[in-house]
Formats: structure tokens, C-alpha cells, sequence
């Protein structure tokens, strides 16, 4: 059975389309159809599903039995008082740890003058969907899956600290399709921050071959580690940016390290802009839910699935209350009042 080969941010939400020169045209390509490269069929997965039909059940199914299941009551109860350090280091974003994108002490100020949190509505986009749906686990478990997991998570953890407007984003369909649906979707809630959830793989040519279970699986442990994503062509890149900074730096106050390998040339096509060496947090222009999306918006890779002890810890409650606690905690900061004394932007 040809396995497909996957990998995240890449193959998914990106429309794909000139890798090399997409920094000129990329203004063009915001009202364009979303045009796909079809010599990497069998990475863009969700774009070209070579086989979708092949071991659906298996993706679909539940993540590894060996690994507790979630506890919704008990992090509920730790949302209600996530770990905070309200560390100087929280308060202030390092912008002497830019690279190449300068942006100025602007960029920190919210959008919104002031963030009620009973009335700030969070879209949290549930990455892919059950019929395209993303990378697959070094145990053979679809990303949709475990993104659903987490964004449930994230959602009522939210909802719990006061951000009753939380709404789960679930797209249906095919990528290409669900990618528009999706954004349309959250446009028309009129969302004031998109949040996407997902998790991460690698390009193909990292993969081993292992088994699992008795039954022939792909992995790399060759990298792990969160990411945040964010496009400048985003409306609100200034406020998705600070989001992201957020985000990033709960990850780290948390002791999780960032991908870093998306910095680096090994990547090739893949590579991105690291906007933040601290934080973990890059540039990624093309992602159609970044960029297409009329609000803030920021992608986030909680961990790798192709990592085999990561997923492991992916597949925890304790990882994942850090990172759900953390996004809260994100958020939190975010509608503090100090924000709005910035004034508007
Ligand atoms: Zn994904």
C-alpha cells in the first residue's frame, strides 16, 4: 500500500504556486484562484490525493491506545487558572531578536482598542478536514485528527476563562475546497482573531520506514518542536504578529523549543523567515488562512507527528494542556488593558 506523504503547513494551506519568485507576485496572487504544483503530487496530499481511500480507517481512527485519553473535565479545571509568569519578558516582545523584517514597536498594538473577552470572537479553524486530512502520524494517525483533539481543547479552555465567543472552525471537503470554505466561513463570523490549529510532518525525504503496530509507518526524528506562522499579507499582520509573539513566547515560557529547521537551507522550498529567534515565530506569506482571512490570523504548529516521541507527548494531556493553557494564556495577555493604552494603530 503506497503510503502518501505529507507534511503540514506546506502541502495544505499554501496555494503552492512559485516558490522561488513568490515574494513579487504575491499581491497578485492574493485574487487569484489558488493554482497548485503538481510535480510534488505525493507531498501536497490534500491537493492531490493520490490514494484517499487507502487505510482511511486507520487515519480516521483514534490516536495510539497506549496513550491516555484526554481528560476534558480536569483541563478544563486547569484552564480556569492557567501557570502564568508574568515575567518582563512576557510584556515586552524582543524586537532586537527581528531578523531581516523590521517591524517597529507599532506592531505590538492590537487592532481593537479594547478586548472584551466576553464579546472578542476567536475562530479556532480546526487545520484540514476528515476527508483531506493533513499529515499522518509516525503511528499512523491523521493531523485532523489530532487537530480536532486540541482545537476542542483550546475552545473550552477559552470558553472557560471568559472568551465566550470561541467558535470551532470544522471545514468538510476536499483541501483546495475547504481551504475557501474556511476562510469564508470565518469572514463571515466576523471574527476578530483566527487561530489555526495544526500539526507538523516533514518533507519526504527525511521519512524512515519503521513499523508500528505490525503494520508499515513513516517517521523522522530528526526534527520537533512547535511553530508559529504568520503572513504579512494578512490585513491585520500587525496584529497577528503580536498574537503570534504571544503565543510563542507562552510556548517557550512553558520549556518547549521551536522547529528550527524551517530556517534552515536544508529546507529548501520550505525554508521560511524567521521573524523571531526567540519565539519561534515565521514568515509564511502564502498560507491561504493567513492571508485570505479579513481578520488577525495565526497558524499554529503545536508539535511533530512524524516525530515518534513527540507524538507520543502530542498525544498527552499533560502536552496538551501546556499548549492549550499556553494559547489562553496568549489570549489573556492579548485583551489586558495595557494593550488598548498603546492606543489605536
Ligand atoms: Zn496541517
Amino acid at each position: 500500500m503506497r503510503r502518501r506523504e505529507s507534511i503540514c503547513v506546506f502541502g495544505n494551506l499554501a496555494s503552492g504556486i512559485w516558490p522561488r519568485r513568490r515574494t513579487f507576485i504575491l499581491a497578485m496572487a492574493a485574487v487569484l484562484l489558488l493554482p497548485v504544483e503538481a510535480s510534488h503530487a505525493g507531498w501536497l496530499s490534500d491537493l492531490f490525493k493520490g490514494s484517499p481511500k487507502q487505510g482511511k480507517s486507520a487515519r480516521q481512527g483514534k490516536p495510539p491506545k497506549h496513550v491516555a485519553s484526554p481528560k476534558p473535565a480536569t483541563a478544563a479545571k486547569r484552564a480556569a487558572s492557567p501557570k502564568r509568569t508574568a515575567s518582563p519578558r512576557r510584556q515586552n516582545v524582543k524586537l532586537a531578536a527581528l531578523g531581516p523584517v523590521q517591524i517597529g514597536p507599532a506592531a505590538f498594538k492590537p487592532a481593537a482598542a479594547r478586548c472584551d473577552p466576553a464579546k472578542f470572537r476567536i475562530v479556532l479553524d480546526v487545520g484540514h478536514t476528515a476527508e483531506s486530512e493533513g499529515a499522518i502520524s509516525a503511528r499512523n494517525v491523521s493531523e485532523f485528527v489530532y487537530n480536532r483533539r486540541l482545537a476542542r481543547e483550546i475552545e473550552e479552555k477559552l470558553k472557560a476563562a471568559g472568551f465566550a465567543e470561541t467558535r470551532l472552525l470544522l471545514t468538510e471537503g476536499k483541501a483546495r475546497r475547504s481551504l475557501v470554505k474556511r476562510v469564508d466561513a470565518a469572514n463571515d463570523m466576523r471574527a476578530d482573531l483566527l487561530l489555526s490549529i495544526h500539526h507538523d510532518s516533514v518533507p519526504s525525504k527525511f521519512l524512515e520506514a519503521w513499523e508500528f503496530e505490525g503494520k508499515k509507518s513513516r517517521f523522522s526524528d530528526r526534527f520537533s518542536g512547535y511553530s508559529v506562522f504568520v503572513s504579512r499579507i494578512n490585513p491585520d499582520f500587525k496584529t497577528s504578529f503580536a498574537f503570534a509573539e504571544l503565543i510563542g513566547q507562552e510556548m517557550k515560557a512553558q520549556g518547549l523549543d521551536y522547529a528550527k529547521q524551517y530556517s534552515q537551507a536544508i529546507m529548501g522550498r520550505y525554508q521560511r523567515e524567521l521573524l523571531n529567534k526567540e519565539t519561534g515565530v515565521y514568515r509564511y506569506d502564502e498560507l491561504i488562512v493567513l492571508r485570505k482571512t479579513q481578520m488577525a490570523a495565526v497558524l499554529l504548529e503545536a508539535g511533530s507527528i512524524i516525530n515518534r516521541d513527540e507524538e507520543l507527548q502530542m498525544n498527552s494531556p499533560e502536552r496538551r494542556n501546556i499548549i492549550s493553557s499556553g494559547v489562553v494564556a496568549a489570549m489573556r495577555t492579548f485583551c489586558e488593558p495595557r494593550w488598548a493604552m498603546l492606543g489605536p494603530l
